[in-house]
C-alpha cells in the first residue's frame, strides 16, 4: 500500500483533491478506511486512491488522473458485487457513492438516477408515485452493478429485466468524453450497457421507465419441509411459461432460521419455499397465489398483503454487510426430479445454515421474449437459473462454504445449459472464459464495440471483455 502512494507524487494527489468537488481518501485516513470496505467481507482490497466523485465532471477529472498515472481503474456503485470489483488492490476507485441523486417524472414515468444510488433509494423515491423500476430483492444492492449485468427481481416476468427498463445513459467513456447512450444515440453503446457490464464506460446516470405498482402489494412467502419439494417447484416447473406474468417466483432451498416469525420447532430445518411478490393488486394477488400456498402443509406462511416498499426489504436483513459470501450460477434447460432431488441433497450438505439455492424462475414472460440479439445480456430462453448462494459468518469456515458452491455448480452441470448469470460471478475467478460462455453470441460483438469505446481496456474490473482486434 505504502508502495503505491509513494509512486504518487504528493504534489500530484493534492493538484487533483483541489480539481475535485467531492473528497480524494488517501491511504492512513479515517475516511479511507471507512470508505475502502465493501459489502462482502471476503475482500480486502486496498487501493491507492478513492476519489468519492460528486458529479459526472469529477468522474472525467478522476478518469484522466488515473490514465495519467497508469493507476487500474475500479467503479463502484452500490459496492455489492460478490467478487469484489468494485475495488482495486493499488488502484483508483472512482466511488459513486454519494452521487444518489433520482428525479421522478410520474407523466411520463421516466426517472433518471445516478450511479450510486441503491435499490432502497430508488424504490423510495418511485413509491412516492406508486411507480417502480425492475430491480432486485434487496435494496442495499447498487442499481449500477444490478443494471449493466442484467437485473433480476420481482417483476422480470410482468416488465423484464432491470436493463430491459433502461431508455438512456449517462456515460463516460474512456478518453474522457461524457455521452449519452440510448436507442437513439450511440446505439452501439446502449446496446452493451444492457448486460455488458462496466466494460464501455462510467454510467454516471442512468434513466428507466417505470411501471405502475403499489403501495401495497400482495408477497408471497410460504416455507414447506424440504421433503415437499418435488411436489412444489415441480408445481411451478410444470406452469412453466403459464405460471401467470405478474408473478416471478424464486424458489429457495435452505434452513429455517433461529427467527421468531417462525415455529420453533422447525428451527434449523430444511425447507423449500417459495417467495414473489404479485404486480398487481393486492385482492388479484391474494386469490392468484392461493393455490401456491397450499401444496404441502407448510412450516410457516408469512405470505399477506404489505407495502412494496417492506416486499423489498424481506431478504436484507440475510444480507449483513461484512459477511462471508461466494456466490455462483448456472443456467438449466431441465428441472427434472433428479434435479430437484440433486438439490435437495446439496442444501443438506451446505456448511453453513445461512447459505441457499435459488431457483429462479425465468420461463415465459417479458424478460424472456427480448430477442437474444437486442442486448449485450444476450440469450434468455434458459427456463430456470440457479444462485448457488453461499452466506456465512465464521471466517474459519471460508474454504468449506466456497468449496460447497463450487461442488454445487459441478454437480448441476449435467443440467445446465452451461450458461451463467454474470452477476453472481464467484470471485470472477474464472476469467474471461465465463464471460464468453455467459453472453454466448453477443460476446464478439461486445469485443467490437469496446474496440470502440475502451480501446485500451482501461475499464477491465467488471466482467471484462478484451477489445476485438479486428471489427465483426
Ligand atoms: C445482497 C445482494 C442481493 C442481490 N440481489 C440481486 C437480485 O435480486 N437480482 C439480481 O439480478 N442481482 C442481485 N444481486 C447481484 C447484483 O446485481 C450484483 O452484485 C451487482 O454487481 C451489484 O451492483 P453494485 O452497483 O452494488 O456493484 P458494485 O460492486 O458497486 O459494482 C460492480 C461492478 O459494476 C461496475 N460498475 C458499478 N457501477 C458502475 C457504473 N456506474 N458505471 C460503470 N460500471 C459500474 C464496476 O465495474 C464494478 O466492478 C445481489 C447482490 C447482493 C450482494
Amino acid at each position: 500500500m505504502e508502495l503505491h502512494m509513494h509512486s504518487l507524487a504528493v504534489s500530484d494527489i493534492d493538484a487533483f483533491r483541489s480539481r475535485m468537488t467531492g473528497a480524494l481518501f488517501v491511504p492512513g485516513s479515517a475516511d479511507y478506511e471507512t470508505a475502502r470496505p465493501l459489502w462482502n467481507g471476503m475482500i480486502d482490497k486496498h487501493p491507492a486512491l478513492i476519489a468519492r466523485c460528486a458529479n459526472t465532471e469529477d468522474v472525467v477529472i478522476a478518469l484522466a488522473f488515473a490514465r495519467e498515472h497508469g493507476l487500474d481503474i475500479a467503479v463502484r456503485g452500490g459496492g455489492h458485487n460478490v467478487a469484489g470489483m468494485a475495488s482495486s488492490d493499488g488502484g483508483l476507485v472512482i466511488d459513486l457513492s454519494e452521487m444518489k441523486a433520482v428525479r421522478v417524472d410520474p407523466g411520463s414515468r421516466r426517472v433518471v438516477a445516478e450511479g450510486g444510488v441503491t435499490i432502497g433509494d430508488l424504490d423510495a423515491a418511485t413509491q412516492a408515485y406508486h411507480l417502480a423500476v425492475p430491480m432486485g430483492v434487496v435494496t442495499e444492492t447498487g442499481i449500477a452493478g444490478l443494471t449493466l449485468g442484467g437485473g433480476y427481481g420481482w417483476q422480470t416476468r410482468k416488465h423484464g429485466l432491470s436493463c430491459d427498463a433502461l431508455r438512456a445513459a449517462e456515460v463516460v467513456t474512456a478518453d474522457g468524453r461524457v455521452l449519452r447512450a440510448s436507442a437513439d444515440e450511440n446505439a452501439d453503446l446502449f446496446w452493451a450497457l444492457r448486460g455488458g457490464g462496466g466494460n464501455c464506460g462510467v454510467v454516471t446516470a442512468f434513466e428507466y421507465e417505470a411501471y405502475p405498482l403499489g403501495p401495497d402489494v400482495f408477497g408471497l412467502a410460504v416455507f414447506y419441509p424440504v421433503e415437499a419439494a418435488r411436489t412444489v417447484l415441480g408445481h411451478v416447473r410444470d406452469l412453466g411459461p403459464d405460471l401467470p406474468e405478474s408473478l416471478s417466483p424464486i424458489g429457495v432451498l435452505g434452513h429455517i432460521p433461529e427467527a421468531e416469525f417462525f415455529p420453533v420447532e422447525h428451527w434449523g430445518k430444511p425447507f423449500v419455499a417459495l417467495v414473489g411478490a404479485w404486480i398487481g393488486t393486492v385482492e388479484e394477488g391474494e386469490q392468484a397465489l392461493a393455490s401456491l400456498r397450499t401444496l404441502a402443509e407448510p412450516m410457516a406462511d408469512l405470505s399477506g398483503p404489505l407495502p412494496f416498499l417492506e416486499m423489498q426489504q424481506f431478504f436484507d436483513e440475510d444480507y449483513p454487510t461484512g459477511g462471508h459470501y461466494y456466490w455462483k450460477s448456472t443456467r438449466l434447460a431441465v428441472l427434472s426430479d433428479a434435479a430437484i432431488d440433486d438439490l435437495v441433497t446439496l442444501n443438506a450438505e451446505a456448511p453453513s445454515a445461512h447459505s441457499t439455492l435459488d431457483v429462479w424462475f425465468t420461463d415465459g414472460g417479458a424478460a424472456s421474449r427480448v430477442p437474444a440479439d437486442a442486448t449485450a445480456f444476450g440469450d434468455r430462453s434458459a427456463p430456470y437459473m440457479i444462485g448457488i448462494e453461499a452466506n456465512w459468518h465464521d471466517a474459519a469456515t471460508d474454504e468449506a462454504n466456497v468449496a460447497w458452491a463450487r461442488h454445487c455448480a459441478v454437480a448441476l452441470e449435467s443440467y445446465s445449459t452451461g450458461g451463467s448469470y454474470l452477476n453472481f460471478p464467484g470471485f470472477a475467478e474464472d476469467g474471461e472464459a465465463a464471460v464468453r460462455a455467459a453472453l454466448g453470441a453477443s460476446y464478439d460483438r461486445l469485443r467490437a464495440i469496446k474496440k470502440q469505446y475502451d480501446p485500451d481496456n482501461v475499464f477491465h474490473t467488471h466482467q471484462n471483455v478484451t477489445p476485438i482486434l479486428e471489427p465483426v
